[in-house]
């Protein structure tokens, strides 16, 4: 179910910045569902073009569903953040999560980079991701997980 949710760009449907926050999403998917409802379309218009609308009134709908909730945008958001991260770069190490040191002040777990650099990923994301970048350069860490 999720694989599916994921591979939509929700923010660009709602034409919104993935840095917009929750009350700007909210303006942008009002505007855009009334545009597009079924009921407000006039009689002339093509049956293409309804057909079109009904699709984009279905997505607009979607994107909110999932933007529209804390708890899925965060998911929505990790898995975007990793999407983009393996298409960036090269992945530079594979470690497994017991060989990162667990940093009790920040509540992460950090390993160094080899340009001087941290990786660290948090509790509740390493449940999530397993592709964390580097806080100063491009470079890209794999989480693996113990078989
Ligand atoms: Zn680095």
């Amino acid at each position: 179910m999720w694989g599916e949710m994921s591979q939509k760009d929700w923010y660009r449907i709602l034409g919104a910045e993935p840095s917009a926050n929750l009350s700007d999403l909210k303006q942008k998917y009002q505007k855009l569902i009334l545009l597009y409802h079924p009921d407000k379309q006039s009689a002339d218009v093509p049956a293409e073009t309804v057909e079109e609308r009904v699709q984009r009134f279905i997505e607009i709908d979607q994107a909110w569903k999932i933007l529209g909730n804390e708890e899925t945008k965060r998911e929505y958001d990790l898995q975007r953040r990793e999407d983009d991260l393996r298409n960036v770069g090269p992945i530079h190490t594979r470690v497994y999560l017991e060989d990162m040191s667990w940093n009790k002040d920040e509540q992460c777990y950090a390993f160094s980079c080899r340009c001087g650099g941290k990786y660290t990923v948090s509790k509740e994301e390493v449940e999530e991701v397993n592709l964390i970048s580097c806080d100063t350069c491009s470079l890209i860490l794999e989480i693996l997980q113990p078989n």
